[in-house]
């Protein structure tokens, strides 16, 4: 008799879930995670009444009534909006691309003089099939707002040339005529009261958790505890980098602690410019609309990642694609292991997502 039904490597969201819906159906569930702290990419570190996202920002939000409820269980949402700046050699732009933006550029003042615009410059620098970010943003948005609020920022977070990234990434932003600051379409957005840590509290509420353990550090001896491991953490890892490791993006996060009330505003301010080396500026409390004295703010540097620092982004360019590929075809053939999650799935997956995909990987295995 194995002591567990489950093991589950990873307290992040997609581990959180999986073993709280297992529980749910009278499964036994040990969930383990190397950092000294549950919550994985969503944790939060309370900074004297503000809450630190500490491994970025998160914001959540979804367009699926089901997935909202879900976490609408575990802690009540503030009616938080996204709505970022961008600083581009000195001049300050909202997000995403909207009226607001076209405005800040040219002087336009209505959709029929902001379109024409871009649909000229698309005509001149766009194609009909974009193969890389580069093609996909000048056939979206035109050349301006490339070479103004694209290119220089997604060179420096991605550590790779433009034309060397995935069309889909840029995909992620609304281009919108009308004055919208909102950075998502989506219908549900906020930021849980309390942190996104209730969360996490409420999902692993009665299961065994252990801090501080790697799970390739007594892999064979935590693979006899339970009949089956759920893995969401690095899939080319797991297999020992056997076809190669899979490349990812790494971010270091420089925090300070600031005895002043505002220091920029706005929650997230983007840094366009090449010679600025960090992306973004994050000041945590205006995400909950924080009135303290004191303020705490992010610099995010992206970094080349190594195998030993977090890897925070897949780089899905068709070369790893390829090589995660043949790890994805070794994981089909395990019957005693689940991959889930952004690392085990090498997918640029948001928390929506990764709720969505749990649920029905543990719907999957428990009907
Ligand atoms: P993770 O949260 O990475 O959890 C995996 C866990 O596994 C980690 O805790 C890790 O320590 C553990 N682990 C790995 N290997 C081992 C091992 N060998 N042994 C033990 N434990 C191990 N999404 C949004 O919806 N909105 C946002 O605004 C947003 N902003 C983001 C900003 C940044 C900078 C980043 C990096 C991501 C952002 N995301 C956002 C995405 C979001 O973080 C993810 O979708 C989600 O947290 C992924 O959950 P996960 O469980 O797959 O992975
Ligand atoms: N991006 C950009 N300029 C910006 C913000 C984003 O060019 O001011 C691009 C960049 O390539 C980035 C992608 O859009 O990687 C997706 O942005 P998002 O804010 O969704 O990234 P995340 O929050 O996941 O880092």
């Amino acid at each position: 008799m194995q002591k567990y039904d489950y093991l589950v490597v990873g307290a992040g969201l997609f581990g959180c879930v999986f073993a709280h819906e297992a529980t749910k159906k009278g499964k036994k569930c040990l969930v383990i995670d190397k950092r000294p702290h549950l919550g994985g990419n969503v944790y939060c570190e309370n900074v004297d009444g503000i809450n630190i996202h500490k491994y970025g920002a998160h914001i959540f939000h979804t367009n699926d009534k089901h997935i909202w409820d879900y976490v609408n269980q575990f802690a009540e949402f503030n009616n938080y909006i996204n709505s970022p700046v961008s600083i581009s050699k000195g001049k300050l732009y909202n997000l995403p691309f909207n009226m607001n933006t076209f405005y800040q550029l040219w002087g336009t003042k209505t959709p029929e003089e902001a379109k024409s615009i871009i649909e000229r410059q698309i005509k001149t620098y766009g194609c009909e099939d974009p193969k890389n970010l580069e093609e996909q943003a000048l056939s979206l948005i035109g050349k301006d707002v490339y070479e103004t609020l694209i290119k220089e920022y997604t060179e420096k977070q991605w550590g790779k040339k433009a034309t060397e990234l995935p069309a889909f990434i840029i995909k992620r932003l609304p281009v919108r005529y009308t004055f919208n600051n909102n950075y998502f379409n989506d219908k549900y957005q906020g930021i849980p009261i309390g942190g996104y840590n209730k969360i996490i509290d409420g999902l692993l509420e009665g299961i065994e958790v252990k801090t501080n353990v790697d799970f390739f550090e007594n892999k064979n001896a935590f693979s006899q505890q339970a009949d089956k491991i759920v893995f969401t953490g690095k899939i080319d890892e797991f297999y020992n980098y056997k076809f190669g490791n899979l490349e990812y993006r790494s971010l270091r996060f420089e925090n300070t602690r600031l005895e002043k009330e505002n220091y920029q505003g706005n929650a997230v301010v983007n840094y366009n410019d090449a010679e600025v080396p960090y992306t973004r500026i994050i000041e945590h409390k205006h995400f909950e609309f924080g009135k303290q004295a004191h303020t705490v703010i992010t610099k995010e540097f992206p970094e080349q990642w190594t195998t030993k620092k977090e890897a925070y982004y897949p780089i899905n360019n068709s070369k790893n694609q390829e090589k995660y590929q043949q790890y994805k075809i070794m994981a089909q053939q395990e019957s005693n292991v689940i991959f889930g999650g952004r690392l085990a799935e090498y997918k640029y997956y948001d928390m929506h997502q990764i709720i969505a995909s749990a649920l029905q990987k543990v719907k999957k295995e428990l009907n």
